[in-house]
């Protein structure tokens, strides 16, 4: 499907023209008359990336681009601003209410097109990137941006000539520590260092700046670097190639420090904002695995691979036992030391169960001071040493509080062996029967399940 653009002017004859150059690119076109109406068709159609005129009566562009960037549902949006004038003041003014690029009536369709495509790039990350989003939504995980404007951030500026790389750092919001290095080679050891946005001076003729952000692009270390490129104004082929390249914006030179800053935070705001998105998703994958506490597997994890194992051991494959582990009177220990000691406890008795079961055990909190272990390819004989292991381990050693109280803690363990066709419900019933029994005969003990009825 080809990307659908957004164009906005409240002049009819320029919406025709743009909607004729964008449709002869294969491009999908909307349009709107004014600001209102753009915000609504940016809602509902939700558009790759709008064109958007700057001077209109009622609304004008700054307005309605704030507007949109203000918005959940449109701030992913790339917006380009079309104006009529190539005032510093208006480019400031924009990329401050939020625009994502430029372009000065009348339109350039080399510079257009290049723009399009760099910023329809974009757009596709951040798409995939919103689309997990909305699944860590549903996981709970906060969503909403956090004030970027005052984290410290780190750029690297590639120029040969090193008054310039210095106007360039001084230019830069407070928050940036800049660095500055006089080649490619240098540029490549220092991008791999955390950095949040690359400067390169392609007016050298030094060294090839476009091979550095082409290799920048194609390293996985640094493949999503902001990068600005700095060129001369007339040299239009070289800023379409880079943007081909993945240059996600150009400066003209001379260049104004209040532009630089500002295109700047337009692009560390971006970078940031995917950022969070990825984590947000390392984060709600983990959640949906792991126990918070322990770092131990959570029962909706264990409970799927049990099942897993199940399956495989009813087609023949190897068996498979399990080992509910209990701790010992765990709620006389919350009464008496206080919940956090109960949680020192969870967590240190998880250490030393990890360091009892074999490798291939997979060891889960089930609910409260109840841990479900799944044992691939075990039988009983083995399960019963690994869970003497974990017994005694526990036993042996108290567990030791921050202000070095000793908390002595014992264990009961329940074991069961799947045998053939049994339900994962029938076969933890077993094992919970184990256990129960391990209970009723004085604790810190374990216990083997029966073989299952036939
Ligand atoms: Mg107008």
């Amino acid at each position: 499907m080809s990307a659908r653009i957004l164009v906005v002017d409240d002049q009819a004859a320029n919406v025709r023209l743009l909607e004729a150059r964008l449709q002869a690119e294969y491009f999908d076109v909307c349009t709107a008359a004014d600001g209102f109406e753009a915000i609504e068709v940016a809602r509902t159609e939700q558009p790759d990336l709008i064109l958007l005129d700057v001077m209109m009566p009622g609304m004008d562009g700054y307005e309605t681009c704030s507007r949109l960037k203000a918005d959940r549902n449109t701030r992913h949006i790339p917006v380009v601003m079309v104006t009529a004038l190539d005032q510093r003041e208006d480019r400031i003014r924009g990329l401050e209410a939020g625009a994502d690029e430029f372009l000065t009536k009348p339109i350039d369709d080399v510079a257009l097109f290049a723009r399009v495509r760099s910023l329809l790039r974009l757009k596709s990350v951040l798409d995939e990137l919103r689309y997990r989003e909305s699944n860590a939504a549903l996981a709970g995980v906060d969503t909403e941006p956090a004030g970027e404007e005052s984290e410290a951030a780190g750029a690297v500026i590639v120029s040969a000539d090193p008054r310039a790389a210095g106007r360039y750092a001084g230019a830069l919001p407070s928050r940036v520590t800049a660095r500055g290095v006089s080649d490619p080679a240098e540029a490549m050891v220092a991008v791999q260092d955390g950095t949040d946005l690359l400067i390169v001076d392609l007016t050298s003729p030094d060294y090839d700046g476009l091979r550095l952000c082409a290799r920048v692009r194609s390293d996985a270390a640094t493949r999503q670097l902001p990068i600005l490129a700095v060129v001369n104004p007339d040299d239009v082929s070289q800023a379409v190639r880079a943007l081909d390249l993945g240059v996600n914006d150009i400066i003209h030179r001379p260049v104004d420090a209040g532009e630089l800053s500002a295109r700047a935070r337009t692009q560390l705001r971006r970078k940031h904002y995917a950022d969070r998105l990825r984590d947000q998703l390392d984060q709600s994958l983990e959640m949906a695995v792991t126990d918070p506490l322990t770092g131990l597997h959570n029962r909706r994890y264990i409970s799927s691979r049990l099942r897993q194992a199940l399956a495989s051991a009813n087609n023949g494959g190897a068996p498979v036992s399990v080992m509910i582990a209990d701790i010992d009177h765990f709620k006389s220990i919350n009464d008496l030391y206080g919940h956090e000691a109960g949680d020192v406890v969870l967590q240190g008795f998880a250490g030393r169960m990890q360091s009892a079961l074999r490798a291939l055990d997979l060891a889960a909190r089930y609910g409260g001071e109840e841990f479900l272990v799944v044992m691939p390819g075990a039988g009983m004989a083995e399960a019963r040493i690994a869970a003497e292991r974990l017994r005694s381990a526990v036993a042996e050693e108290p567990f030791v509080l921050e202000d070095g109280t000793d908390i002595a803690v014992t264990v009961s363990v329940g074991l069961a062996q799947a045998s053939f066709g049994e339900t994962f419900e029938a076969l933890l019933r077993r094992a919970d029967a184990a256990l129960y029994t391990a209970k009723n005969e004085g604790r810190n003990q374990v216990q083997a399940a029966d073989a299952a009825a036939a």
